[in-house]
């Protein structure tokens, strides 16, 4: 499977440019494609619209096919970011763990409810070690439910 991954990456990647912004410690956030509800760059590629994350399309272009049983996980934290450097492989089971989103959903209400006590985005980078990409997403994300 990770070869076919692959394989419709490379293809893609003639098709669809890519633009990043470069954030000072390093991330290259996508700018071209839209994010998902997680915060996770994805594509849709062949004729089967396959969604694929953008962040396994390039690391696949560097390292080869995802062994089966990894996935590949965000040192940086920052979910939209593409910089090979910033990517590990770990064994499923360990990345369910820490990565799952009902644990996600719980960490942006705390991170809610500190916002609306008037932590800055700052503070909240630092306390969830969540990048300012996340951040401003969040912050726009509750600013529009209430
Ligand atoms: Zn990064």
């Amino acid at each position: 499977m990770g070869g076919d991954v692959g394989r419709f990456a490379l293809t893609h990647h003639k098709a669809i440019p890519w633009r990043f912004i470069e954030f000072e410690n390093g991330c290259q956030v996508i700018a071209s494609h839209s994010l998902n509800q997680d915060g996770y760059a994805r594509v849709w590629v062949g004729k089967d619209k396959k969604q694929i994350m953008a962040h396994r399309i390039f690391w696949e272009l560097k390292n080869g096919s995802v062994p089966d049983g990894h996935e590949i996980d965000h040192i940086c934290k920052c979910r939209a970011c593409v910089n090979t450097d910033h990517l590990r492989l770990l064994h499923r089971s360990d990345h369910k763990a820490d990565n799952n989103s009902t644990r996600y959903k719980h960490i942006k209400e705390q991170a809610e409810e500190l916002w609306r006590q008037g932590w800055s985005k700052k503070e909240l980078m630092a306390k969830f070690d969540r990048c300012r990409q996340t951040l401003d997403k969040w912050s726009k994300d509750w600013r529009e439910i209430h």
